[in-house]
């Protein structure tokens, strides 16, 4: 038996295409529900020990076939992306930063040691599959195609070790704006359940990551609240699947704006990351839509504790709340239920404050190919 090369390639020049003989009839914007009707076809490729990655395929959109035994079904060796296409003014489907994508699914993959690949070619075969369905990409406003990389541990056998065999895939639906209307989120700060600890997994895409939330998640709904506070102690981590800013006035009169650290108990999000940069341009390099030029942002990451934030709200410094995510883009903070109280927080008309609706704005600019900024936005 022939060893297989240490490091195997998801193969782009290899692809083959297999187009669905019916395709299914693509909903009208207005009805999306996220994630409930995938496109006509996927992206596969396989890994196994002895071949390396098969060649990869666009085929028809169908069942996986999985062994019962099989590593990802047992012991949770699954992860994923998530990401999404858009329709540039010119009619050019575009990607937001995706190598960051890729890094992070690169990353993800090698914490649970599923097999290496070659996230440029994973790059390639996925801008191949947004082409193919790209007549699913939604031209309303706000709407796009979300896209999930996904890479699970396919060997099969209930002996507990590393996954040697893997299949890759790439799915895709169209997507609208996840909460339709511009109204703030509510969150519940949870402190007896704990998303991530310090070395733990928080800072991957790990699905092993969003099973246990989803308990607190219905418990949080039930008392009225949309999405969980994640906590550590007091220390806030993060907000449902999305990462968390405060906005808070200096002394100077300048405005802080503020997120936890990535301590490994945070996803490093790519939102996170535009949002800190875009804030830190402010207003040397741009100017954040509607936001005073005579105002200055100064970004840090910094430990954030719910009493801190009651504090600042209090003393009327607590300016604005919101969280960010590829699904969200960014939403405002309504209100945290803390100890059984609720920390009310500033509101604005349409929800969002000054530097969230800037943001918001400059950042859908950006991803449909409005505004060109550092390469962002890919074709
Ligand atoms: N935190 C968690 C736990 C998430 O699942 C996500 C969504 N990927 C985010 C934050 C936001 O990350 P991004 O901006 O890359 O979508």
């Amino acid at each position: 038996v022939a060893a297989a090369p240490a490091e195997l390639d998801t193969q782009a020049s290899k692809l083959t295409i297999n187009l669905a003989t019916q395709l299914k009839d693509v909903p009208p914007a207005a009805e999306l529900k996220f994630g409930q009707v995938l496109t006509d076809h996927m992206m596969v490729a396989h890994y196994d020990p002895i071949h390396g990655w098969s060649a990869p395929e666009i085929k028809p959109y169908a069942p996986l076939s999985i062994d019962p035994a099989s590593s990802c079904l047992q012991y949770a060796t699954n992860v994923f992306e998530g990401m999404k296409a858009y329709l540039g003014p010119d009619g050019t489907p575009r990607l937001f930063r995706p190598d960051k994508n890729m890094q992070r699914m690169e990353m993800s993959a090698g914490r649970v040691a599923l097999p290496p690949f070659d996230t440029n070619e994973l790059l390639k075969l996925i801008k191949k599959l947004v082409m193919v369905e790209k007549r699913w990409i939604p031209t309303v406003k706000g709407h796009s195609l979300y896209i999930r990389p996904t890479i699970i541990g396919t060997r099969s056998s209930l002996g507990v070790a590393a996954s040697d065999s893997a299949t890759l895939y790439v799915i895709m639906c169209p997507t609208g704006p996840y909460f339709r209307s511009p109204r703030p989120v509510n969150l519940l700060a949870v402190q007896e359940h704990v998303r991530a600890w310090p070395g733990g997994t928080g800072g991957y895409k790990l699905a092993l990551n969003y099973a246990p939330t989803f308990k607190p998640q219905q418990y949080a709904a039930k008392l009225g609240y949309d999405q969980c506070l994640w906590l550590l102690g007091d220390k806030i981590t993060e907000a449902g699947a999305m990462n968390f800013f405060a906005v808070v006035r200096r002394d100077d009169g300048d405005l802080d704006v503020l997120t936890p650290p990535l301590d490994g108990t945070i996803l490093p999000g790519i939102t996170r990351d535009s949002t800190l940069a875009l804030c830190a341009a402010h207003p040397s390099r741009t100017t954040l839509p509607g936001l005073d030029p005579s105002i200055r942002l100064h970004t840090s990451e910094r430990e954030l504790t719910v009493p801190q934030l009651a504090a600042w709200a209090d003393e009327g410094r607590l300016l604005e709340v919101f969280s960010v995510g590829t699904a969200v883009v960014v939403v405002a903070v309504g209100r945290i239920g803390f100890d059984g109280k609720d920390i009310t927080l500033p509101s604005y008309e349409g929800s969002l404050g000054p530097v969230g609706r800037g943001l918001y704005d400059r950042l859908t600019e950006i991803q449909e190919g409005r505004t060109e900024w550092d390469n962002w936005s890919v074709p």
